[in-house]
């Protein structure tokens, strides 16, 4: 699906070199290349047991056959790389990002190969969603929201504002013939406007995902979101809700506020309870506890030395002024004392919904704030089994259970006839999550990408 000026040189030595066989005589049948990893660890994104001394055999942009060595047999012309010793995933999502051009190639070095864009400007958004899926460029592939909707006044210009039932319906339309594919709604949001704004996007068979403010999570779980992100309306649920409503309706930062500060005073056993009535509405949480934890400490100078960070454009870095925007949330010692106060409540919810049989995901809200795109998704997957999944769990977070909630039952497992998206790992991430990072290769759409060559070009 993508292709990057590096690999199209890559990808036209290997049609030569394929072309040259079939001429010789050797090629079994016409049809793009094959190419197979051999002999790699397979952890296939479900969970199931991992497959050692196993073969990836790509064709195309597909998998076509996934098994022990001696069970697949490679037909002639196959294209062999021996990735012996290694360990292989499917490609990881970040289910909830904000996408800009300069962050695609910084996603598939980090081995991130989908993202669902959580809000951006409509036309650039899908212009690059559209990009991804021709193949012109590195990119991962883009399930975008395009503009949020948010109710009034809307916090970001380019947000869709919505007035009343009949205009919220209105925007979710207006989404859906301009191509999204979901609906994101905004704090402003009330219960009444998501319920309209749910029911419309059902006949388009659109999912919502909401960044709650004036509605508690267990409500719009109950109105049928598919996703909260941030586990925001879970203090309303779980606490007294009508001063934080109040603040979210004052403005964006000191809705935000109250509710970072209010998770430490929160009880266990009533999150506990919201948690089990939240995962039965089969609703599912992006969690994002990455944006959580590195907000909590941009108090904290030596948050700017995170490695992380050096993926990410100076003039970008620059952008983001941090003191500007602490300074614009009026964010003072207290604050971040609280908010990092809160963070073991915010574990312990996430911990309790797994456990009541909610579905977690992975997301990261970069490139926000000090949020790297790519390797945000690796810290999230580090804190998410700081909270309590299994490595295990984690990496369902990240790939099958991220695809589930996308919709796209091609994407986020390693099966014959799903998207040759994976990643080749020089270490085991069931043994550390924190292997996830141990990136060698990385195959978008069936094109193997060294992320060293890609790094090169930034
Ligand atoms: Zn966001």
């Amino acid at each position: 699906m993508s292709r990057s000026p590096t690999s199209t040189r890559g990808a036209a030595t290997l049609a030569t070199a394929v072309l040259t066989l079939c001429l010789l005589g050797a090629c079994a049948e016409q049809g793009p290349p094959r190419t197979a990893l051999m002999g790699a660890t397979i952890l296939d994104g479900r969970g199931g047991t991992p497959l050692r001394d196993g073969v990836v055999l790509v064709r195309g942009g597909a998998i076509e056959a996934v098994g022990a060595r001696e069970n697949v047999p490679l037909p002639r012309g196959t294209i062999e790389v021996d990735v012996s010793g290694s360990w292989i995933i499917p490609g990881l999502i970040d289910a909830h990002a904000h996408v800009a051009s300069w962050s695609l190639k910084r996603y598939i070095v980090y081995g991130v190969t989908t993202v669902r864009d959580a809000h951006n400007d409509a036309d650039s958004i899908f212009a690059m969603s559209e990009a991804a899926d021709l193949g012109s460029g590195l990119s991962p592939r883009i399930y975008a929201a395009g503009a949020m909707i948010d109710g009034v006044p809307a916090t970001y210009p380019n947000a869709t504002e919505v007035t009343d039932t009949r205009s919220a319906r209105q925007a979710v339309d207006r989404l859906s013939v301009a191509g999204a594919h979901l609906i994101k709604a905004y704090t402003r949001i009330t219960p009444e406007l998501l319920e309209a704004i749910t029911d419309e996007a059902r006949t388009f068979r659109m999912p919502v995902a909401a960044h709650l403010g004036l509605t508690d999570a267990v409500t719009a779980g109950k109105l049928g979101v598919a996703s909260i992100e941030h586990l925001s309306g879970v203090p309303e649920a779980a606490g007294q809700p009508d001063p934080l409503f109040a603040a979210h309706h004052d403005g964006f930062f000191t809705g935000w506020t109250a509710f970072e500060r209010s998770w430490e005073t929160l009880d266990s056993v009533t999150l506990t309870q919201v948690a089990n009535q939240l995962a039965e509405t089969r609703t599912t949480i992006v969690p994002t506890l990455v944006l959580h934890e590195v907000f909590s400490r941009l108090d904290d100078p030596t948050t700017g030395d995170n490695p992380d960070l050096l993926a990410v454009p100076q003039n970008q870095r620059d952008a983001w002024n941090v003191p500007e925007m602490v300074g614009r949330a009026g964010w003072t010692a207290a604050d971040f004392a609280a908010f990092r106060g809160g963070r073991p409540k915010q574990d312990l919810f996430v911990r309790a919904f797994l456990q009541a049989g909610g579905r977690v995901v992975t997301g990261t809200d970069a490139a926000n704030q000090m949020l790297t795109p790519g390797a945000s998704e690796h810290a999230e997957l580090e804190l998410l089994v700081h909270a309590g999944l299994t490595p295990s769990q984690a990496l369902r977070a990240a790939t099958s259970d991220a695809a589930a909630l996308l919709g796209a039952d091609s994407l986020g497992v390693l099966q014959p006839g799903k998207a040759a998206d994976l990643v080749v790992l020089s270490r085991d991430p069931l043994a550390d999550i924190t292997n996830t990072r141990a990136i060698t290769q990385v195959m978008v759409g069936g094109q193997l990408i060294r992320p060293d060559s890609v790094r090169r070009t930034w």
